[in-house]
């Protein structure tokens, strides 16, 4: 309700109450019949102007001021400022009525807020896609048209471009497939298929699979120490190959040369912690919660110069959590990092 409604009511309100005074006196015995016409209109008129003025000031006064901050509130008015400028206080049903507005303006608030925060991922993430995707498509672009330019027959660029050609759509490959990865694994689509296995040849696994790239940086992949009897855990088999994967291969992208992954087990009861541990680079205080975000890298140029999709850590960390688990990190500038995570025992 506005001002021009609070005049609207209060003047409907004079009306009728003028009206009925002069009715009210018109049937009156005591005023002649000649004089009774001039009664009633100055009683209409005195009763009018008095119902009009006591009308708008309560109406305005009980009514416009409750409304106005539930209305500046509805508008966007913090629910503090609002509570302060709109004197909610007090009891009756019209403060109980604005508290419910402004409790469903502030809930409308938060959800347009987190609808904003979404879109601004959103777009973050659309840009991040194309600027990654772009590299290697120039970069294949290049490569053909200098083999088309003359290239293709000059023995001592055709190979090597066509090389160059091959790990660029690699690239693309292993962009698109982790994109496919996290956004099935966001959607909840991806789902999981729990068995008992034993833990100790899936790292065996890992560290075939790593053999080459952990050799040609020097580093050695190892056991904390000789675990002879079999460990067994109850958890998604495939996707937890994948986080030691990313983990170990992580250990030797941002090793240093010479240095070593190692892998413990601890058991703590129902659960047991795996620790993958590097003797590389480590990862300062104010990137350590920023690693696991879609994208995030702490050097752009070494991460690509490995591969590395910037995508790793937030396909580890989703899947600890369809696990219902965390991925913990502690690290030390210059010495290195330990990536650790627990699963269910079995
Ligand atoms: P990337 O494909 O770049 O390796 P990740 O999501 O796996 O993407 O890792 C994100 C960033 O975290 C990396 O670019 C790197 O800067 C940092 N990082 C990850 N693992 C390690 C590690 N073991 N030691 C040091 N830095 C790491």
């Amino acid at each position: 309700m506005n001002i021009h409604s609070s005049w609207g009511m209060a003047l409907l309100l004079a009306f009728l109450a003028a009206m009925i005074a002069s009715v009210c006196v018109s049937l009156s015995f005591f005023i002649p019949d000649t004089s009774q016409f001039w009664y009633m209109l100055v009683t209409f008129a005195i009763v009018f102007i008095i119902v009009l003025l006591i009308g708008y000031s309560l109406l305005n006064k009980f009514v416009v001021e409750k409304i106005t901050p539930v209305y500046k509130t509805i508008r966007g008015t913090s629910q503090q400022d609002s509570a302060k400028n709109g004197k909610l206080t007090g009891t009756g049903m019209l403060a109980e009525v604005s508290k419910e507005v402004i409790n469903w303006a502030v809930n409308r608030n938060r959800e347009i807020a987190q609808l904003k925060q979404m879109e601004k991922y959103r777009r973050e993430f659309l840009g991040n896609v194309s600027h990654e995707l772009k590299t290697p498509i120039f970069n294949i672009q290049g490569y053909v048209l200098t083999l088309l330019d003359g290239g293709l027959e000059d023995p001592a660029v055709n190979r090597l471009y066509l090389e160059k050609t091959e790990k660029s759509i690699n690239r693309m490959i292993s962009i698109v497939e982790d994109l496919e990865a996290i956004s099935r694994l966001e959607s909840g689509e991806m789902e999981l298929e729990f068995e008992v296995f034993n833990i100790i040849p899936l790292v065996e696994e890992v560290f075939d699979l790593q053999e080459v790239r952990a050799k040609s940086q020097g580093i050695r992949l190892e056991f904390a120490r000789k675990y002879d009897r079999p460990i067994k855990v109850y958890a998604d088999r495939k996707r937890i190959l994948e986080v030691v994967n990313n983990l170990v291969i992580n250990s030797i992208n941002y090793g240093n040369p010479d240095g070593r992954t190692i892998v413990t087990f601890s058991d703590l009861g129902d659960d047991l912690l795996v620790e993958v541990k590097d003797t590389g680079i480590g990862v300062l205080e104010k990137d350590i919660n920023r690693i696991f975000e879609r994208f995030y890298r702490v050097d752009k140029s070494r991460s690509r110069d490995f591969g590395g999709t910037g995508l790793g850590l937030s396909i580890v960390k989703h899947i600890l959590e369809a696990h219902g688990c965390r991925i913990m990190v502690q690290s030390t500038p210059g010495a290195g990092s330990t990536f650790s995570f627990q699963l269910k025992k079995a």
